[in-house]
């Protein structure tokens, strides 16, 4: 039958062509007038690409409730670009919705130059600040700027508002016992933590009528201990439709929060059936959003009535055509969001904040950048079949160049395969499937099990290397070389049995996946010990293996984004992983490891060592083709200190965008 995604919906009196919605991002530009341009360009393309209706990016309704690269609607020049923004989306034959924010005590003061509000003066783990209690005239400050927020929606054209009331941000704060200890009218029952938020809908409605329409953003569940309750959450979600909301949008999980809602490693659609419990409670539309990243989940939200829309937003980061492709049943061409966060939550939450941009998609975030048609096709060989070769090779293809892609290995993929073994990366291999299929699309010659020579090479008119990089081996590390040695590459292809003392020297970024690797990869194991317990013999029989990372630094997995270091570190304390830190690996003996650090020596039993030392570039070739036939080096081959497929594909991409 016909997909359910593709059936017209209405929000409020607004009619929409079908079920996908894009939910807001924050692009860590807006309110920049030079950086317009590039606004209007992410969002038309978007439009382009089939969204009903984009939420936009938060905009504080007042400056303390705000940060860094945000619109706020107290500047009047912000509210001069929100309007070209909205006129760009409507000639471009979109529909947008503007999101109203106030952060509360997620704000920062050292980004707004003014003190946090609250409902309570509660210092936030986020912000390491304590805001200050709203007075009561705060209050009323608060409800008058929503309302003229919704009124600057109305007569700017947009769509439909948005009110942030999950995350942990402001109007969250106000409804969870955690944050709102108010003796007032305005906290202690859910009635006094409810009120501003239904106060804030009615003088909505007051001052801006029936349109545009109100969707509110609920907090579907905090996940903080001693948070809102599951009925009280239904209470709210009912009381929200009768005070006027046209549709409710399901956010999940504090900031502060302590449970994974936005990494690879959340099942998808996880929390559906909190979406589904509000949408029992309410007869107004439910949208949901969080884990709904590929069309078969969207669908089957959907089928099973768990929500009425879908408002994936990094989804359409790594596709700006997630929605067009879905309704040209083009699922071969869709280019899946990994939920890695590397390019987009990493950077807008680095230090200093960066752009979004995409690890998949290195066009995300500069679209008003047009690369041109190249004005001579010319003939171009990539060596190697990894992420970087493949994006070189894309966008080559795409300019109109006559390109060959050759691969020593039977495959595509490189490392960027290797890692897709890796719990909650098996998506990267969605990642390489885009690529092969872009690449056969473009015409793309693809030579597999190749490594040319120079000969071969030399007719090309460009030769672009991105032979990668393989594992690092210290030599000069007494044992190395001992039989029970081996490294990451071997572990995660599957090529080495597993030993049942398991140290890994090395606690970087691919040290601690390793050991996620093979805490996951045990759980698959037969259950021998239930096999024995059974059938009455003892727990002698009892199958246990120790894993233990050694890592030099005193910070482990260093080189993992922000958003994902703590997730993974979580998952390896509670698998039972030992880690020991700020020891530095002295020698291999046939018994196991030696580590040491400044004052101690210590010994450590293993019966299989995995080297996690790092990678070096396989330079000897791409050394002598760049010197030989000017080659260009991409990705690992031209630098190896880390991998970071993200850095690679931008770098093929910037190469091949000027060939
Ligand atoms: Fe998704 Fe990663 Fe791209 Fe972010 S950087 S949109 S998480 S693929």
């Amino acid at each position: 039958g016909e997909s359910l995604l593709f059936r017209p919906g209405r929000i409020g009196s607004l009619d929409l062509n079908h079920r996908i919605l894009m939910g807001a991002m924050h692009l860590g530009i807006e309110g920049q007038r030079d950086s317009l341009p590039q606004l209007k360009a992410f969002y038309e393309e978007r439009v382009r690409g089939g969204a009903a209706m984009i939420i936009s990016g938060n905009v504080a309704v007042l400056p303390e409730g705000g940060g860094h690269g945000m619109f706020c609607l107290t500047e009047a020049d912000h509210l001069a670009q929100l309007t070209e923004l909205i006129k760009a989306v409507h000639n471009a034959g979109g529909k947008m919705a503007l999101q109203l924010t106030h952060w509360g005590r997620y704000a920062k003061s050292s980004e707004t130059g003014r003190t946090p509000w609250a409902p309570s003066p509660i210092a936030s783990r986020l912000t390491k600040e304590t805001p200050a209690e709203m007075t009561l005239a705060d209050i009323a400050k608060l409800k008058k700027a929503f309302a003229a927020g919704a009124t600057f929606a109305a007569s700017a054209g947009f769509d439909a508002i948005e009110i942030m009331g999950s995350e942990g941000y402001l109007l969250n704060q106000f409804v969870s016992p955690l944050t709102n200890k108010r003796t007032d009218g305005y906290g202690q029952s859910l009635d006094g933590r409810m009120r501003l938020c239904l106060e804030i809908v009615e003088e909505i409605r007051k001052q801006a009528g029936n349109d545009p329409p109100i969707i509110y953003r609920i907090s579907g569940d905090d996940f903080m201990e001693g948070s809102t309750t599951r009925e009280e959450t239904l209470e709210f979600a009912r009381r929200l439709e009768q005070s006027g909301v046209d549709a409710l949008n399901v956010g999940i999980g504090w900031h502060e929060s302590s449970l994974p809602t936005v990494g690879a490693i959340v099942p998808p659609g996880a929390f559906a059936h909190i979406a589904a419990s509000i949408r029992a409670a309410v007869s107004i539309p439910v949208i949901g959003a969080n884990r709904i990243h590929t069309p078969e989940t969207a669908e089957q939200l959907l089928a099973r009535g768990d929500i009425d829309f879908v408002a994936p937003a990094r989804p359409w980061l790594a596709d700006p055509a997630f929605a067009q492709k879905i309704i040209e049943s083009d699922r071969d061409g869709l280019n899946l969001c990994l939920s890695c966060n590397q390019a987009c939550l990493d950077h807008t939450l680095g230090h200093p904040p960066k752009p979004v941009s995409c690890l998949v998609n290195p066009r995300a975030g500069k679209e008003a950048v047009t690369i041109p048609p190249a004005d001579k096709p010319l003939a171009i060989a990539v060596v190697g079949g990894g992420v970087a070769g493949l994006q070189a090779a894309k966008t080559a293809a795409e300019r109109g160049h006559h390109v060959t892609l050759f691969e020593a290995d039977n495959r595509l993929g490189g490392q960027f395969r290797l890692a897709s073994h890796i719990p909650g990366k098996d998506i990267f291999r969605e990642t390489i499937r885009y690529f092969r299929v872009s690449l056969e699309r473009l015409g793309v010659t693809i030579r597999l099990n190749t490594s040319p020579s120079m000969q071969e090479l030399n007719p090309f008119d460009r030769v672009i290397m991105a032979t990668g990089v393989q594992p690092y081996i210290p030599e000069t590390l007494e044992g190395v070389d001992l039989p029970h040695v081996c490294t990451y590459a071997d572990i995660l292809s599957g090529t080495r049995p597993l030993g049942r003392q398991i140290v890994i020297v090395g606690g970087g970024g691919i040290g601690s996946d390793v050991a996620h690797y093979i805490v996951e990869k045990m759980k698959l194991q037969p259950h021998v010990q239930t096999f024995f317990a059974e059938r009455g013999y003892g727990s002698e029989h009892h199958e246990t293996v120790t894993i233990t990372l050694v890592s030099r630094s005193e910070k482990v997995a260093k080189g993992v984004g922000p958003t994902s270091r703590w997730v993974l570190l979580a998952e390896l304390k509670r698998s039972g992983v030992q880690i020991v830190k700020g020891y530095r690996c002295t020698a291999i003996t046939s018994e196991g490891v030696w580590v040491e650090n400044d004052s101690e020596k210590r010994f450590l039993k293993a019966d299989q060592v995995v080297l996690c030392t790092g990678q070096r570039s396989r330079t000897e070739m791409a050394e002598f083709m760049k010197e030989q036939l000017h080659a260009d080096l991409i990705g690992g081959a031209s630098d190896a200190s880390e991998l970071n497929a993200a850095r690679a594909i931008r770098q093929a991409y910037e190469l091949a965008a000027g060939v």
